[in-house]
Formats: C-alpha cells, structure tokens, sequence
C-alpha cells in the first residue's frame, strides 16, 4: 500500500525543509511577475533527491512481453542509505513523488503575469491543433 503525505513526514523527515522553504517563497508583488513553476524547480529537484525521481523496475511478470527494460539503479550515488529495507522501497518509486508533489505544489503562490499565463494558452492551441491532425 502506498503512503500517504503524513506517512511520508515520518519516512523522509527532511520534508520538513522542504516544506520550511516553501513557506518561505511569497509573491510580495515587489517585482512586475511572479512565477510558480520557476520557484517549483529547486523544490522539485530536492524532493526527488529525498524521494525518488521514478519507479523502481517492475517485477518481471508485469514486464511487456516484447520490451527489453535496462537495469537503473536509482540509488547509485545516494548516500549510503540501505537500500534492501522496506521504507527505501517505499520512497524510491515515482507514485510516491507524485504524492508529495501533490501535497505541496498547491501550497505554492500563483503565478502572475508570467510566461506561462502567455505560453499555456498557445500550448494548449497546439496541443488541440495535433491532436485535430492525428485524428484525421
Ligand atoms: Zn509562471
């Protein structure tokens, strides 16, 4: 079963930091824009140092017949964590990096009359226009 937020607190303390930071970003409206997603960056890079940046490999059963699925290991270069216990297992897997980032991206500020309030609209006209092209 996965864990959920709070689980996670007890299993990798150091959200704490993470969350203490993201206390600290506010839009004080000093500058002309504030951008959410260019303050997320550094935020998201810790959590998937603290976490994990993907899934662990399938078992070999739920392996697609016809793939050939390379060997990662995600914990090369952490630091000397044990690996092989249950709670590693728990953190190193891309679910549970999607909880966290659930959890504390909607904690953040808004963005405001940055590129991406510009550029979403244009993506996502784009978006529509492949998808119009792909459906012929
Ligand atoms: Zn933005």
């Amino acid at each position: 079963m996965l864990p959920d937020y709070q689980d996670l607190l007890l299993l990798e303390p150091r959200l704490r930091e993470v969350e203490d930071e993201l206390r600290g970003i506010r839009d004080d409206g000093a500058s002309s824009f504030f951008c959410s997603n260019y303050e997320w960056l550094p935020i998201s890079a810790r959590l998937k140092v603290l976490l994990g940046p993907g899934r662990k490999e399938p078992p070999v059963e739920e392996l697609d017949g016809g793939c050939v699925f390379t060997e990662v290991d995600l914990d090369e270069g952490a630091e000397g964590g044990e690996e092989d216990d249950l709670e590693s297992d728990l953190l190193f897997d891309s679910r549970v990096f999607e909880i966290a980032y659930v959890e504390l991206s909607r904690r953040m500020p808004a963005c405001r009359d940055c590129g991406c309030q510009r550029f979403m609209p244009i993506l996502l006209r784009q978006l529509e226009c492949s998808r119009e092209l792909f459906a012929r």
